[in-house]
C-alpha cells in the first residue's frame, strides 16, 4: 500500500492550476529542501502512468530523486526511463511502436541547464533507454548528436545492451494489423501508401485499438530543484510507422527540448514536422527571457505552428491545423504550464509532480473545437 505524502515535510503551495487528480505514489515522503524555489518537475500525461517497482511514476520519481539533491538531469532520466522501459508504453521506448517496416527506431535527447550542455541520439535501433545514450553524447563525447548505425555502434561501445528487435507482441501486432490494412499487395505507390498508411493509423485510434497519447505520443520531462538548477529530457519512438529514416523534433534541441539554465525549460510531444518548422521550444525559452510567464510564452510558440501551417493537406475545414501539438513548460521559479493546439473535450492532461505530490493537470488549448473538425 503507497505510504501518503506528509505535509509537514513539504513547504506550501504549488504553482499549478486546474488540478485533475492526484495520485499520491511516493513509497517514501521525499525530503523537501526549498531554498527559494519550489521544486517541480512537469511531463507529458504518461510521466503519471507507467510505475517503476517501488510505484513511482515518472515525475514522482524525478521529484524524489532531485528533491533527496540528485543531478537535476539524472533526475528527469530516471523518470522517463520507468516509461521507456514499460512495454505498455507504444510510444516511447521497449515496445514503441515500430517503422513502417516494422523496425523500433528511437529518438531522445537531454540538456543539462547549469552545464549548458546537451546531447542527442535519432534513428538508434536495439537500445531501449535512449535519453541514456543521449546523456553519453552529452558527457562522453565533444558532439551533440549521433544518428542512426553509428549511434547504435557508439552505444555498444558505452556498454549498452543492444538487442535485435524492440518489438513487443503487442508492438509488432498493431505493426501486422497496419500492414495487412495499408499494403495488401505491394502495388500501391509511395506517395498513396504513405497517406493511405496515416488514414488507417487515424481509424486505429478512432477504433481504439491505439491510445491517442501513444500515436502521438513522446514523453518530455522537465525539473528545476530548489537551487533553481533546471534540466529536461525528451524520448520517443517517434511517428507509429513512419517512413524508416524519419527524424522527428524529439531529438532536436531547440525543436523537442531546449533548455536554458537561466531561464527555463520546454518540451514537446505531437506532430514533429510542424516543430521543427518553428523550433518552438527555443521560441518559448527565448519568451520567457523576454518576461513572458510559460503559459504565454507556450500560447505564442503554438500561434506561431498556426501561423506556419498553410499547406492544404494539414489544415482542416476551418483552415486551422488538423494536428496536434503539446509543449510541457517550466521555469527557474518553479513556475509551469501546459499548452496544447486543441484540448476538446478538456481531458488531457500533462503530468506534474511538486510538494503536493503527482498530479495531473489540464491542458490549456489554443484553439476551441478538434484537429479533425
Ligand atoms: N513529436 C514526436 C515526433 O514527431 C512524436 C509524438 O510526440 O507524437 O517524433
Amino acid at each position: 500500500m503507497p505510504e501518503k505524502l506528509n505535509r509537514r515535510q513539504f513547504v506550501v503551495a504549488g504553482t499549478g492550476t486546474g488540478v485533475l487528480a492526484s495520485t499520491r505514489v511516493f513509497t517514501s515522503a521525499p525530503q523537501v529542501i526549498t531554498r527559494g524555489v519550489k521544486p517541480a518537475v512537469v511531463a507529458a500525461a504518461n510521466g503519471n502512468r507507467s510505475k517503476d517497482g517501488a510505484g513511482l511514476t515518472c515525475v514522482a520519481k524525478a521529484f524524489k530523486m532531485i528533491t533527496g539533491g540528485a543531478d537535476v538531469l539524472d533526475a528527469c532520466i530516471a523518470g522517463v526511463n520507468i516509461v521507456e522501459l514499460d512495454p505498455d508504453d507504444t510510444s516511447v521506448g521497449y515496445g514503441g511502436l515500430p517503422n513502417a517496416d516494422g523496425v523500433v527506431q528511437l529518438d531522445a535527447s537531454v540538456m543539462h541547464g547549469p552545464k549548458k550542455s546537451g546531447g542527442a541520439v535519432a534513428c538508434l535501433e536495439g537500445v531501449r533507454t535512449p535519453s541514456l545514450v543521449a546523456k553519453k553524447v552529452m558527457e562522453e563525447t565533444d558532439h551533440v548528436l549521433l544518428v542512426g548505425r553509428d549511434a547504435q555502434r557508439f552505444a555498444r561501445n558505452m556498454g549498452f545492451t543492444i538487442e535485435d528487435d524492440l518489438n513487443t507482441p503487442k508492438s509488432r501486432e498493431l505493426y501486422l494489423e497496419w500492414k495487412r490494412r495499408t499494403d495488401p499487395d505491394h502495388y500501391l505507390n509511395l506517395r498513396d501508401r504513405a497517406q493511405r498508411g496515416y488514414q488507417v493509423a487515424l481509424e486505429m485510434v478512432a477504433e481504439g485499438k491505439i491510445d491517442p497519447d501513444h500515436f502521438h505520443g513522446t514523453i518530455n520531462c522537465n525539473a528545476v530543484n530548489s537551487k533553481g538548477e533546471i534540466c529536461g529530457t525528451t524520448t520517443t519512438s517517434g511517428l507509429a510507422w513512419k517512413i524508416p529514416g524519419r527524424v522527428g523534433d524529439s531529438p532536436i534541441l531547440g525543436a523537442g527540448l531546449y533548455v536554458d539554465g537561466e531561464i527555463g525549460a520546454a518540451g514537446s510531444t505531437g506532430r514533429g514536422e510542424a516543430n521543427l518548422f518553428s523550433l518552438a521550444s527555443f521560441l518559448i525559452v527565448e519568451s520567457m527571457r523576454q518576461g513572458k510567464p510559460p503559459k504565454d510564452a507556450g500560447m505564442a510558440a503554438l500561434q506561431r505552428i498556426k501561423s506556419q501551417t498553410v499547406a492544404k493537406r494539414l489544415l482542416n475545414s476551418r483552415g486551422q491545423p488538423n494536428f496536434g501539438v503539446t509543449f510541457y513548460i517550466l521555469n527557474v521559479k518553479g513556475e509551469y504550464a501546459g499548452v496544447t493546439m486543441y484540448n476538446p473535450n478538456e481531458n488531457s492532461t500533462f503530468a506534474v509532480c511538486t510538494e503536493n505530490g503527482p498530479q495531473n493537470v489540464k491542458l490549456e488549448p489554443l484553439l476551441t473545437g478538434s484537429a479533425a473538425d
